[in-house]
């Protein structure tokens, strides 16, 4: 019997009020892995009240304790690297190597908030007027959450939880329901610490447990990454009660492929972008779209390199592509490659009903190519979030640029080029936050924002970088006259 898993409150354990649970399955063995409880308004205001009680010491901890305290963090995160990416891997269904990848990205996070002593300081001058000083310092300013999707349960979490908590704040994280042992595996990292109590917290459960945080009024911000439609409600309801909000949310990322560029090196590149985590990232490449000449030979490649694509368990290093979240998630997936066949689309590679061997209950979709699609067609406009790539003809460079800020979505797009003049005029007028010149997953260090635009976004302070910084302090002005 699997156990059900607790909150962490106040520096304990706890088992949450909220007497629902949802099971946690691993998707390629469909094991039961743990039972998640769903929290509920008690919950809520026990997580708020131990926050908003330790705020008052935690804000007064110097700095450089803060800071310390991360760097703990960080080599247990270093000590406990395997068994961090392989809890990635059960629950989430990625491959090691991927797995690996996040928790190297979750570091960076670690190490971005190390520097926060630096990037804290203000300025200020003398005599603004005569015998007058003004200053600025900047403030932690309160509790702060994050709400995370189950795509990367383990870095997503930590671009908001080490910046937030070393400005001064206190934290409570709210992970994904269908992937939440990641974040309790980092709770315990951190109960390790023994950072003083209430600084970090975390509460499981789903739509009621981020309703009643988000309208908490112990609550002064929230952190959001997940779908669109999700995003939306979180901005409007946190602005509703008065709360800053960062709303990072779905994507449909495209990639231009110029006549002139690398044809093997784009491929390599598309493939990785399109089927790396099973096209569940939201800078996952969803369109490629071949300019002129590049469409039929850019097509064929593809197509002879993703029928290659060893897919597998993830904790086989042999797989190169693991299995998709849930099932649920698999069947959503091939019933919208099956729309797009209705609508007059190619399939080309068909990764439904793909077998792997002593995993049959698995929730496996294979590497898929659609062809020959045009902008009208879901596949064309919706996320799929799966590993499934459409590709999209255009006659002219202008063209690609047009059918690319054609979607609602603005989260990344990429070109693919040895043309400096085109690299630069797609820099310059595609509405994308994240642009890639000849990279697939234009994924941004922990040290520059993570960029969104249009409905991948919704806010106007991103995650990540010196915006990160803006979103977790208060700046206050202080002027002087000493007579
Ligand atoms: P999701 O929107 O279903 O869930 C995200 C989080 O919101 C979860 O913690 C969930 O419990 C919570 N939630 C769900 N419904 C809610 C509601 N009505 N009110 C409040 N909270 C609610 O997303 P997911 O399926 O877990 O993740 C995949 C999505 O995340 C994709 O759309 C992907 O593009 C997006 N994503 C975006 C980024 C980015 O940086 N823009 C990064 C990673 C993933």
């Amino acid at each position: 019997m699997a156990s059900r898993i607790q909150n962490y409150i106040d520096g304990e354990w706890v088992d949450a009020a909220g007497i629902d649970a949802l099971p946690v399955h691993n998707p390629a063995t469909c094991e039961l892995l743990a039972l998640c409880p769903e929290s509920n308004q008690a919950d809520v205001d026990h997580a708020v009240q131990a926050a908003r009680a330790g705020f008052a010491e935690w804000r007064q901890t110097p700095l450089l304790s803060r800071a310390q305290y991360m760097h703990h963090f960080k080599v247990q995160m270093e000590d406990r690297f395997e068994e961090v990416a392989r809890t990635i891997v059960i629950e989430n269904g990625k491959t090691m190597d991927e797995a690996r990848g996040e928790v190297r990205r979750g570091i960076e996070s670690i190490d971005f908030a190390l520097g926060v002593p630096f990037l804290m300081r203000n300025d200020g001058v003398e005599d603004i007027s005569s015998g007058i000083d003004e200053t600025t310092v900047r403030q932690p300013a309160g509790v702060f959450v994050a709400i995370t999707p189950f795509n990367f349960p383990s870095m997503v979490p930590l671009w908001f939880l080490p910046v937030a908590i070393v400005c001064g704040n206190t934290f409570i994280l709210k992970p994904s329901p269908q992937t939440p042992l990641s974040a309790q595996l980092i709770l315990e990292m951190l109960d390790d610490l023994d950072l003083p109590e209430g600084v970090v917290n975390l509460v499981h459960g789903g739509v009621a447990a981020s309703t009643a945080l988000m309208e908490h009024p112990g609550v002064t911000g929230v952190s959001f990454v997940g779908s669109t439609p999700v995003a939306k409600i979180v901005y409007e309801t946190c602005t509703r009660n008065g709360k800053r909000v960062q709303a990072q949310g779905g994507a449909k990322n495209y990639i231009a492929v110029m006549p002139d560029a690398n044809l093997d090196a784009s491929v390599m590149n598309i493939l990785g972008a399109a089927y790396g985590c099973a096209g569940q990232r939201c800078l996952a490449a969803a369109v490629a779209v071949g300019v002129g000449d590049a469409y039929e030979p850019l097509k064929e490649k593809l197509r002879s390199q993703a029928q290659q694509l060893r897919v597998g368990y993830g904790l086989d290093e042999s797989s190169q592509m693991g299995s998709v979240v849930s099932d649920a998630a698999r069947e959503r997936i091939e019933h919208m490659i099956s729309e797009g066949e209705a609508a007059g689309a190619e399939v080309l590679v068909d990764g439904r009903s793909v077998d792997v061997d002593g995993y049959e209950g698995g929730s496996f979709v294979g590497p898929t190519i659609l062809a020959d699609v045009t902008p009208e067609m879901s596949v064309a406009r919706e996320e799929i979030f799966g590993p499934v790539l459409s590709l999209m003809k255009a006659d002219t460079f202008d063209e690609a640029i047009e059918l690319i800020n054609g979607s609602k979505f603005g989260n990344g797009a990429s070109i693919f080029t040895s043309n400096g003049n085109y690299a630069r005029e797609f820099k310059y007028h595609v509405n994308a936050g994240n642009i890639g010149v000849n990279i697939g997953v234009a994924a941004p260090s922990a040290s520059f924002p993570f960029g969104g635009q249009k409905d991948s976004f919704f806010g106007d302070l991103h995650g990540q970088g010196a915006d990160s910084i803006e979103f977790f302090t208060e700046r206050k002005v202080v002027i002087e006259r000493w007579v």
